[in-house]
């Protein structure tokens, strides 16, 4: 199967297995994987090392803004880092889960985000994942997936998921932070999460990775005819 030079666009909620099956479908047709969750999780951390969300998720606005202007966040063969430090670990931590939603509100910082999302689009060839990607990143993008499950198998996913990398992750914690994500991710006011009108819907509540790859192909040959 070899696919044209396109755009795959992977939204949905949170823990639906975006990046896993875009890291996939990126390798079965030799594209390359972006992650824009990983760049908001970057900002996040940076702002809480930095002082620049309380408690209460107030969000010092302007100082955050200031510090984009001079923040090196990039992805690297490593994975998400800034500057030469490798931020992978921690950006998946649940603390920086805990704020990533609120701090994605912010215009500024979608802005700050989109701006580097959008130089990788020009040679298409790429699967990126996120909430709106299909809607506001790449509207032109050719293939739209737009990803759900239910909520209670998303939660025992991402909890196998962290404590297989030795986190620690219990149940109720990580689905009340998964549907508090949805939540805010699905009412903010700069590019809410939302199903695009042209994306195809895949719920893989009850699905296999090789399900899902089936699906995808099915799709895939009867679009681009390949
Ligand atoms: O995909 P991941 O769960 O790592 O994303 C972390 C958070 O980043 C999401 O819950 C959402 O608040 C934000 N995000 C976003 N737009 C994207 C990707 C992620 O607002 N395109």
């Amino acid at each position: 199967m070899h696919l044209p030079d396109i755009i795959i666009a992977i939204d949905g909620y949170s823990s639906t297995g975006k990046s896993s099956f875009a890291k996939i479908i990126a390798k079965e047709f030799s594209f390359l994987y972006l992650d824009s969750g990983a760049l908001y999780r970057g900002v996040t951390l940076f702002a809480i090392e930095n002082g620049l969300i309380a408690d209460d998720d107030t969000i010092n606005v302007p100082e955050l803004e200031k510090g984009l202007e001079n923040l090196d966040l990039r992805f690297s063969t490593e994975g998400t880092c800034i500057g030469d430090r490798c931020i992978e670990n921690e950006i998946r931590s649940l603390a920086v889960a805990g704020k990533v939603s609120p701090i994605a509100t912010v215009p500024e910082v979608r802005n700050y985000v989109d701006k580097k999302l959008r130089e990788f689009g020009q040679k298409k060839r790429i699967v990126m994942d996120g909430r709106d990607i299909g809607t506001t990143v790449f509207p032109d993008a050719e293939l739209k997936i737009f990803m759900t499950a239910d909520p209670l198998i998303r939660a025992q996913r991402r909890a196998d998921e962290m404590q297989a990398k030795g986190m620690e992750a219990d149940l109720q914690d990580v689905l009340k932070n998964l549907q508090e994500r949805d939540y805010i991710d699905s009412h903010r006011e700069t590019s809410p999460l939302t199903q695009a009108p042209d994306a195809v819907v895949l719920d893989n509540s009850h699905m296999s990775m090789g399900d899902q790859m089936e699906w995808i192909k099915g799709i895939i040959s009867e679009r681009f005819g390949c």
